[in-house]
């Protein structure tokens, strides 16, 4: 009854993105990214996607008129963009709108992993402050600590300017150097993990980063180093940071992100020096609105036949719908 093109969100999603995607083209909704849920009519009228799951290759196969995956997100791992591209699919992110917010975010993990302002706080609520007196003095300080970043692109180098302004010297690690930053680049991560104490980690998830740091990186930080991961929680060997965390091999961790989400692993969440959140670093109604409207300008942009705005590495030569 309409021409309007039809996008298909699988799973959960923004709830701005559903109405904008409801309001502007033809929804189909699915529970999960799962195709045997659909009929071969409804696959061959899909040409869009919006969503913030998995969407594997098969998945992507299986949508023969399919033209375009916007992804609520930065990171795109989840999604597999070089299968999207060899198919001359479009796959678009949404970085840039969340860089200040994921990095006011890390700032704040990195000061509560240090000085225990949750546990102060639960402190104070359960009665102890007037009946046993002062919250114990902190072991670890952000005084005097050198800071590693593993990742400096848009977030990590809004992090980096962030702590710069509290006095802090910052290294980084990049399989490029960037020759726009003053800070102390290093070849690798070991050498990275050797000349700091606080390694906040915000590089994207995949292949190339999965278990980066390992046993070995945190033994590198030394007994008052700290962890801080932001990126993705497959960056992170969990097994052998509950090995570090527990020996007191390091000092403490502040995780925002975890290999198997939404399930923490109990070892974890048993460690007092374990600072922990539910992925939350861009989770405001602002900063997720900002995202959801990214989503959505990227299909009304592709489907009025302009370039996307924000591809993806991997689909930037795609440029623009055919035709
Ligand atoms: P960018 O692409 O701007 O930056 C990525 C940085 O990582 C670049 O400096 C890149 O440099 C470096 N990098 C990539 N791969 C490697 C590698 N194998 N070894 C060393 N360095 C590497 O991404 P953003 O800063 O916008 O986002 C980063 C990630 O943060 C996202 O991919 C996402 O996973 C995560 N994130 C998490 C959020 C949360 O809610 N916790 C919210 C938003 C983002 P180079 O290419 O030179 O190596």
């Amino acid at each position: 009854s309409n021409d309007k093109p039809v996008i298909l969100i699988p799973g959960r999603i923004n709830p701005r993105v559903r109405e904008r995607v409801e309001a502007e083209f033809e929804a189909v909704s699915l529970e999960t990214a799962d195709t045997g849920l659909l009929d071969a009519a409804t696959r061959d009228k899909v040409h869009g996607i919006a969503s913030m799951t998995t969407i594997d290759a098969g998945f992507i196969d299986s949508f023969p008129n399919l033209e375009i995956i916007a992804n609520f997100g930065v990171g795109y791992d989840a999604v597999d963009a070089r299968h999207a591209a060899g198919r001359g699919v479009m796959v678009t992110n949404t970085p840039d709108v969340l860089s200040d917010e994921v990095a006011d975010t890390t700032v704040g993990l990195l000061l509560n992993t240090l000085r225990e302002f949750p546990k102060a706080e639960a402190y104070l609520r359960a009665g102890r402050w007037a009946a046993e007196g002062g919250y114990p003095l902190t072991r670890l300080t952000l005084r005097g600590r050198t800071i590693g970043i593993f990742g400096l692109g848009r977030i990590g180098l809004a992090i980096a300017r962030r702590l710069e302004a509290f006095g802090l010297p910052i290294h980084y690690h990049t399989r490029n150097r960037r020759d726009d930053v003053g800070y102390t680049w290093h070849e690798t991560l070991a050498g990275l993990a050797r000349a700091v104490d606080t390694l906040i980690v915000v590089v994207p998830g995949g292949a190339a980063t999965a278990n980066a740091v390992n046993a070995d990186i945190l033994d590198a930080l030394g007994t008052d180093g700290v962890l801080i991961s932001v990126g993705r929680g497959s960056t992170i060997d969990e097994l052998a940071l509950i090995g570090a965390l527990s020996e007191g091999r390091i000092a403490a961790a502040g995780l925002d992100v975890f290999a198997d989400e939404p399930n923490v692993p109990q070892a974890l969440i048993d460690l007092p020096n374990a600072c922990l959140l539910p992925h939350v670093a861009s989770a405001s109604v602002s900063t997720r609105n900002a995202m959801a409207d990214l989503v959505v300008d990227n299909l009304g942009a592709w489907f009025a036949g302009r370039p996307a705005i924000t591809p993806v590495p991997e689909c930037a030569h795609l440029d623009r719908k055919p035709g």
